[in-house]
């Protein structure tokens, strides 16, 4: 098919949730993806902070080819399979977690974390503990439950009603938040460090009054580290770098290398509130995804990936500073998760950026957020720094 004849039928044929540039893509390679035209991009995104590993890595496509050898690519979770084993032995290895449940994305493993959380407080027989507070500028999904978490009017709006019991407390204001967080309340939900919201990183006191206010009310503490977590801040989890510890902690997007997949990350007292048939789900866990994450987390969990995504991000952020332009508000972020605030509409800069051959995606409508593949080297900052000097001095 042609170019214009993919995009025709695109047009035609699929619901129009997003607003897609005009080229297709059909390669990659490193931090590289290539157009149907042949036209290289340099990756910027990673499929929103998936493609830890960026694109073509051998160590990922060896792992699920050695996985569709075996001739198993779904089981259900009826049955065992050892890479889910495997990978669950890991995750509480390398984390503050007991225990481990896989889903298929984010949002579903915010929606399971809720279920959790009411359950907990079901079992120790409250029947009015089911609120949950979230935060200004939070994202945690699309789904009923996640989205009631999100506190954007453009994602709830137009689907009312929504869950109830849901508190909405100013970010990295402990008083909101103690307003917020009662006796009634079965959780708290934060990303440490929020992403769509313009990477807003919470406070280490912010935290440790949530923990201090949790323990009080005995609420569960969830963190969303599905966009922060697995090495985008350059610590295998980016709560490590507060000292506080959550009772759950979601994840997702990097985990699978570009396959679906999240996990709920638990305490031993919160896995044991759940019983056999009180969560499930059917692709979960599989195999050939579980095959693939095993590998992202062995590449991913070594001191010497973890410094280079430190290092590669503090060169990026001194990079992006020496931008020359007026429109440049504020640079922030941490590893590989960095926001450049404009004072206008960014949308003109990403257009402009595709035609340059970069990849980049907003966060809000005047920040563009920068959330490349881990193994992005200092020449595609001095590239990408280049180029949108270049793109500022047209606007
Ligand atoms: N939580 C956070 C912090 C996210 O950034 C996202 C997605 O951007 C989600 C949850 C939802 O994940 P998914 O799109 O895999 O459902």
């Amino acid at each position: 098919m042609t170019h214009e004849q993919l995009l025709n039928d695109e047009a035609t044929y699929i619901v129009q949730t997003y607003k897609r540039p005009p080229f297709v893509i059909e390669r990659g390679e490193g931090v590289y993806v290539y157009d149907t035209t042949g036209k290289r991009y340099t990756d910027w995104v990673a499929g929103i902070a998936v493609n830890a590993l960026g694109y073509g890595d051998q160590g990922v496509i060896d792992a699920i080819n050695a996985q569709l050898a075996k001739g198993i690519i779904h089981t259900s979770n009826l049955y065992h399979t050892e890479p889910q084993i495997k990978l669950a032995k890991k995750l509480v290895e390398n984390s503050f977690a007991d225990r481990v449940f896989f889903t298929n994305s984010g949002t579903e493993a915010n929606e399971g974390a809720i279920k959790f959380a009411r359950k907990v407080a079901y079992n120790h027989g409250h029947t009015d503990k089911f609120e949950m507070v979230t935060f200004s500028g939070a994202f945690h999904g699309r789904t009923m439950g996640s989205v009631t978490l999100t506190p954007k009017d453009k994602y709830q709006v137009p689907f009312k009603p929504l869950l109830a019991g849901v508190k909405v407390a100013e970010f990295n204001n402990i008083e909101s938040a103690t307003q917020a967080i009662n006796d009634k309340t079965c959780a708290v939900f934060l990303e440490p460090i929020q992403g769509e919201g313009g990477i807003n990183a919470a406070t280490p006191e912010f935290l440790q009054a949530l923990r201090q206010l949790c323990d009080q009310h005995g609420a569960l503490l969830v963190f969303d580290e599905v966009q922060c977590g697995m090495g985008r801040t350059g610590t295998l989890w980016a709560h490590e770098q507060t000292g506080v510890t959550p009772d759950i902690m979601t994840i997702a997007k990097p985990l699978g290398g570009g396959l679906p997949i999240g996990a709920i990350l638990v305490t031993e007292a919160v896995a044991q509130a759940m019983q056999a048939g009180d969560h499930g789900s059917t692709f979960a866990g599989g195999a050939v995804v579980l095959s693939a994450a095993l590998e992202v987390l062995d590449r991913v969990n070594t001191p010497q990936f973890l410094i280079h995504v430190q290092a590669t991000g503090q060169y990026l952020r001194e990079a992006l500073e020496k931008l020359d332009s007026v429109h440049v508000q504020h640079v922030r972020g941490y590893g590989l998760m960095t926001a450049v605030e404009f004072d206008i509409d960014v949308s003109a800069i990403i257009s402009k950026g595709f035609d340059a051959g970069l990849l980049m995606v907003n966060a809000g409508t005047n920040i563009i957020r920068f959330v490349p593949p881990l193994i992005i080297q200092k020449e595609h900052v001095d590239e990408l720094v280049e180029k949108l000097q270049l793109i500022l001095e047209t606007l």
